[in-house]
């Protein structure tokens, strides 16, 4: 017999990738009431990143957007969620720079002696034995790896051990909106508060949102004898993943036709590795995923203008590891307290585009 009983929750959440994740957690912590639907059968960005929080970017070498405050918010945070379920899931891990050119090296000690915060010298030598150096070294301090498939599932674990895990698909033609809740199925709540990555560009409410999704590939490589304690970058990035492996690339494709590994990518970041790598390796996997990536490189975080019974948290683009932890806090302090959200962040600076939408 189909079980009708109706189920009141303060918030709904979709997606339980690092988003939904992070906005489950916060909650949780507060003792307000909520369920999170995730789909099994669409793969998250979350799955495939290297989980690496950099607080540098770009040639110039400069520093991210906000990281004075969301660096250490999210280091804090990851340290909280880790003890709370007893894994070991953040580390430091410095970056070690092998300079691919002396332009990148000529970058590095210019800012290294130019509103430096982050750098530091590295001795070449140390480094001899495991790559093929001939531009330099240098390295970036208050940098982070994070196991996101092991904090991901054990989270899930939770969710599903205190009754809050829905394994479902979510289909926004399921819902009714009524005067100051929404209703999915047999679910009542406050407020759907959507964190389902690139599915929000099928989302009617919020399709018109400037969505620039971004394929990225990576290789799962073995290196008997490269220390873990730190990430490797030249013209690649090596990056510590589970067990004894390591995690090579990326690269940020515009344009693509389907989700699908390519020849083309393993062949270049085995040409790179061939050619910075002084130990021999053996490729295990080859994985790819697609960015939630945006036009204006920051996030979407706020209620729609039209129905403030639907939220959003997403858009975290290639800095998913440190921004999701702040903003879902912070969408949860302004729906909770009204707060004030970023700004730039703010998803009512589309508020235009939102309205229009839902006006045809
Ligand atoms: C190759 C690669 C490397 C990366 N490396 C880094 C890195 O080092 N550092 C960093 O900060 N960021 C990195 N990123 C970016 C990072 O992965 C993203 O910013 C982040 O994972 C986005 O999280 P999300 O929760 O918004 O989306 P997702 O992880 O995609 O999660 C969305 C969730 O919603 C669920 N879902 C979708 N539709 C539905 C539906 N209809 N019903 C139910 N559930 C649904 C999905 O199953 C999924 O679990 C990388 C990304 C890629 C591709």
């Amino acid at each position: 017999m189909q079980n009708t009983t109706t189920e009141k929750v303060k918030y709904l959440i979709i997606g339980q990738g690092l988003v939904g994740t992070w906005m489950s957690y916060h909650l949780d912590n507060a003792g307000i009431s909520y369920k999170i639907i995730n789909d099994p059968n669409i793969q998250s960005a979350t799955s495939v990143a290297s989980g690496v929080i950099n607080p540098v970017t770009g040639r110039r070498i400069v520093q991210t957007w906000m990281i004075d405050t969301i660096l250490p918010f999210a280091v804090a945070h990851y340290k909280l969620i880790a003890e709370k379920l007893k894994i070991d899931i953040i580390r430091t891990a410095p970056i070690i720079l092998i300079h691919p050119s002396e332009q990148m090296n000529e970058s590095f000690e210019y800012r290294l002696n130019n509103e430096n915060i982050y750098l530091f010298k590295q001795d070449s030598i140390k480094w001899n034995p495991y790559f093929k150096i001939t531009n330099g070294t240098g390295a970036i301090n208050e940098c982070y790896w994070m196991d996101l498939n092991k904090m991901t599932k054990k989270w899930k674990q939770y969710l599903i051990d205190t009754n809050k895990f829905i394994a479902s698909h979510f289909d926004c033609n399921d819902i009714i909106l009524k005067e100051g809740s929404v209703r999915w199925k047999n679910i009542e709540a406050e407020e759907i508060i959507f964190c389902d990555g690139l599915n929000t560009m099928h989302n009617p409410y919020f399709h018109t949102l400037p969505f620039a999704p971004n394929k990225g590939q990576a290789l799962i490589i073995k290196v008997p004898g490269l220390p873990n304690e730190h990430i490797y970058k030249n013209n690649v990035s090596i990056v510590p993943w589970t067990d004894d492996l390591f995690w090579v690339g990326s690269n940020y494709e515009w344009t693509f036709n389907d989700d699908k590994p390519t020849q083309d990518f393993k062949d270049k970041m085995m040409s790179s590795l061939d050619n910075f790598l002084v130990l021999p390796y053996e490729v295990i996997d080859h994985i790819v995923g697609i960015r939630p990536a945006n036009t204006q490189r920051r996030p979407f975080v706020g209620t729609h203008p039209m129905y403030p019974q639907l939220a959003i948290c997403n858009g975290m683009g290639t800095k998913g590891c440190s921004l999701a932890p702040y903003f879902t806090h912070q969408l949860i302090e302004h729906l909770e307290n009204n707060n004030e959200i970023e700004p730039e962040a703010n998803v009512h600076r589309f508020s235009s585009i939102l309205k229009e939408i839902n006006k045809n």
